[in-house]
């Protein structure tokens, strides 16, 4: 009988703790414990491992400090543009949605493009319609603002680069600390005014093993701060950055070009299938690739045994993972 397992991810990057505050790491750490443990209920309860991603990656979705749902970067224009994916390995069934906005899950959004249409991929105005005709309420702009985003975005326009999330770069020793040049009154600052990225990655994934053994990914992302011209990266590319069958189930987060151009998610199971090897090996090797080909971050991955593997090529990863007798790890550096 399969060993049940999860495992998440709160985004990969240039994560250092010389650069982390005590206070802010344990908010990152309480944001995956609250969404290990959202997935954890449902596989404990004997729930599928459909209903566990997405459970954990709503929790991921609704918790601020990670880009996605909730706390998305935003584009050129100040907007917040999101994409997701979910995959479920027993039917090889998969929906995603891109450059979505207003829309507190995308994850379920991406579900119900799965489980209600016979497509895989909605994107943009479309999308949005498809939500509406369901019913889905949009929520205003300002559930979604963050101002530690805002100044992200302030701060790659200035420098005329399109940004990767994470990577805490704390102007100050205390992230409490005044910012001088933040266009903040001293009132309106919260904690994190003084965190801003820098050549880093986001995004939030989920990934499980059931009782029954079958095996399922999610991924969500607000993408990169500073896009443009409607951009859409790995996550809600079926193989790219999500990716689920019987052999394995895998989220990718890093720079999302290179996980379309090696195929990323789907290169785990391929590397099982076409080799025999078994998971640490496959994705070990896919990490491999991925900096061959000069791409940056990291995957979770499980089988249909429960084995759960975290690789990634990037300083850091926030990242988690509980298996069946309810022993979880939380860990962000590498
Ligand atoms: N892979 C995401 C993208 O390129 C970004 C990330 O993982 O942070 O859109």
């Amino acid at each position: 009988m399969s060993k049940f397992a999860l495992a998440i991810h709160g985004g990969a990057g240039t994560i250092l703790r010389s650069q982390m505050t005590l206070e802010l790491e344990r908010e990152y750490r309480g944001g995956l414990e609250a969404a290990l443990k959202a997935g954890w209920e449902v596989l404990r309860t004997g729930g599928s491992s459909l209903d566990a991603v997405e459970a954990a990656v709503v929790s991921l979705e609704d918790f601020p400090l990670f880009n996605a749902g909730r706390g998305s970067v935003f584009t050129h224009e100040g907007k917040q543009e999101m994409d997701a994916a979910i995959m479920n390995g027993s039917n090889l069934k998969a929906g995603a949605v891109a450059f979505v906005n207003n829309i507190r899950n995308p994850i379920k959004l991406a579900r119900l493009v799965m489980e209600q249409t016979e497509h895989v991929l909605l994107a943009g105005d479309g999308a949005n319609q498809f939500a509406e005709q369901l019913g889905i309420a949009a929520e205003p702009d300002e559930y979604f603002f963050t101002e530690h985003r805002w100044l992200q975005l302030q701060d790659a326009i200035a420098e005329g680069r399109v940004q990767l999330d994470h990577s805490a770069e704390l102007r100050n020793a205390d992230c409490g600390m005044r910012n001088e040049d933040d266009g903040f009154a001293a009132d309106e600052r919260t904690p994190h005014s003084a965190l801003r990225t820098r050549h880093s990655k986001g995004t939030v994934g989920a990934v499980a093993c059931d009782l029954s053994g079958n095996l399922a990914a999610a991924t969500s992302t607000g993408g990169m701060t500073n896009k443009k011209f409607g951009r859409v990266g790995d996550t809600p590319v079926i193989g790219a950055g999500t990716y689920a069958d019987g052999h394995c189930a895998v989220s990718c987060t890093g720079h999302g070009e290179f996980f379309m151009l090696g195929v990323t998610a789907f290169d785990v199971s391929a590397r099982m299938q076409y080799k025999s090897i078994d998971i640490v090996t496959a994705a070990d090797e896919t990490i491999r690739h991925l900096t061959k080909i000069g791409g940056e971050g990291g995957l979770i991955a499980v089988d249909a045994n429960g084995t759960v593997t975290l690789p990634f090529n990037s300083e850091g990863m926030y990242r988690a993972s509980i298996v069946e007798n309810g022993e979880f790890e939380i860990d962000i550096y590498g």
